[in-house]
This record gives C-alpha cells, sequence and structure tokens, in this order.
C-alpha cells in the first residue's frame, strides 16, 4: 500500500468506528429557538423529498429506524438532530425535504424561513451533504438550493442515491454531469459521491466525508 492509500484505509476505519458506536436522535427543532447547544461540529443533509434521506441517515449508523421515513408535505418542517459518539464527536442535521408536488406556498415559505435561517446563523454547520436520486440527476429544485448555500457560504458536497438503479454506465454519466455543474458552485466540492441504502454501496466512503468535515 502506498501511504496515500494507507491514509485512505485509516479514515475509512476510524469513520467506520464512530458510527459502529452510539448514534441518538436528540431533539426535532421546528423553529431557531429549539436548536440544542452549538458546542459540537454538524453536517446536515439535504435533499428533495423521497430522494432516499431517511433510508440513507439509517444505512450511515448502521441502524433501521432512526431516521423516520415521513413524507407528508407540512408535516416534516423541522430540522432533526442526531448525536453520534459518546461524548458527541458530530451532529447528524436531517432537514426537511423540499421540492414536493404541489407543496402549500406556505409550506414552502416556512422551508425557506427555516433553512435559511439555520444555514446562515449557526456557527457549528461545517457542511452539507446534498442528496440527489442517481436516476434524475440535478433537477431545477436542487440548484435553487445549491444557490442557497453558496451565498449561505456553506460548504457542500452532492451525493448520488439509489446508484443501485441505474446502470455503471449511467451512474458514471451522471455522476460526471454532476461533477461539472458542481464546478460551476462557489460552495460546492468538486467530487460526487456515489451511495446505496440499499446495496451497501458508498456507505463506509460517505462516513469518511462526514468525519472528514468535523476534523480541523
Ligand atoms: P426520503 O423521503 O428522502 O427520506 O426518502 P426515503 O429514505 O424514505 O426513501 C424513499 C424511497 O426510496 C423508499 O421507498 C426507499 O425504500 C427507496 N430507497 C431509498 N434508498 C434507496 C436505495 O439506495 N436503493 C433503492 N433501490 N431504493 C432506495
Amino acid at each position: 500500500m502506498t501511504e496515500e492509500e494507507e491514509q485512505a484505509a485509516e479514515r475509512l476505519e476510524a469513520a467506520r468506528r464512530l458510527f459502529a458506536g452510539p448514534v441518538d436522535f436528540m431533539l426535532s427543532a421546528p423553529g431557531l429557538q429549539h436548536l440544542p447547544s452549538a458546542d459540537v461540529p454538524e453536517v446536515a443533509f439535504a435533499g428533495r423529498s423521497n430522494v432516499g434521506k431517511s433510508s440513507l441517515l439509517n444505512a450511515l449508523a448502521n441502524r433501521s429506524g432512526l431516521a423516520r421515513t415521513s413524507n407528508t408535505p407540512g408535516r416534516t418542517q423541522e430540522l432533526n438532530f442526531f448525536a453520534v459518539g459518546a461524548p458527541p464527536v458530530l451532529r447528524l442535521v436531517d432537514m426537511p425535504g423540499y421540492g414536493f408536488a404541489e407543496a402549500p406556498k406556505d409550506v414552502v415559505r416556512r422551508w425557506r424561513f427555516l433553512v435559511n435561517d439555520y444555514l446562515r446563523g449557526r456557527v457549528t454547520l461545517k457542511r452539507a451533504l446534498v442528496l440527489v436520486d442517481a436516476r434524475h440527476g440535478l433537477k431545477e429544485v436542487d440548484r435553487e438550493v445549491m444557490t442557497l448555500l453558496d451565498r449561505a457560504a456553506v460548504s457542500y458536497r452532492l451525493v448520488l442515491t439509489k446508484a443501485d438503479k441505474v446502470k455503471a454506465t449511467e451512474l458514471a454519466a451522471v455522476q460526471a454531469a454532476t461533477a461539472a455543474e458542481a464546478r460551476t458552485h462557489a460552495a460546492a466540492h468538486p467530487d460526487i459521491l456515489a451511495t446505496s441504502s440499499a446495496k451497501g454501496g458508498g456507505i463506509a466512503e460517505l462516513r469518511a466525508a462526514v468525519l472528514e468535515a468535523v476534523e480541523p
């Protein structure tokens, strides 16, 4: 193994160990006054409704039922916090899904206010992961969220979900197209991770990317 490969293997192992330990639901914050104290670094997960965010959080934490899969528009307008490690090394923040069809205007407005305020004001937020369905690639509403993150100066990474649903050649094409677009956004990481909660592909790498985001 080269030194670089050895370091990569060490990072994967450190992340595996971290997520094999305690991952605990902390609280649901319907507004900024309900946030937990800002004393642990946070990594936030965003994505269109049904992108596979809950499944990915559960796969990351290696347990089912941690993140609830509820897609009822208007019922998921809160930020859910999960502490990873005891004492906590980091927190996962499950942001409400966006882009659901026929969402009432006030729901969309509330989403914008909550998310915008959190993204702009949270000193402990180290990175956001924006999940994108590998079958569909980036949609207009994803681009809007990317622009929101650019403006809030929150560094973020695009993560393809449900990679098992597309052929390898298709996946490579979507990954390349997504990377090309990421390069046009100021705060986006240039590398696109591909994951499958169903088959486990990319989950170890995603754990490492989460841990790396909070390391000094
Ligand atoms: P959320 O609304 O973003 O939290 O999405 P969910 O995690 O509830 O997933 C939405 C749907 O996609 C569910 O039917 C999941 O079973 C399915 N799904 C999620 N991740 C994967 C995956 O990696 N592969 C496959 N084949 N299906 C997935």
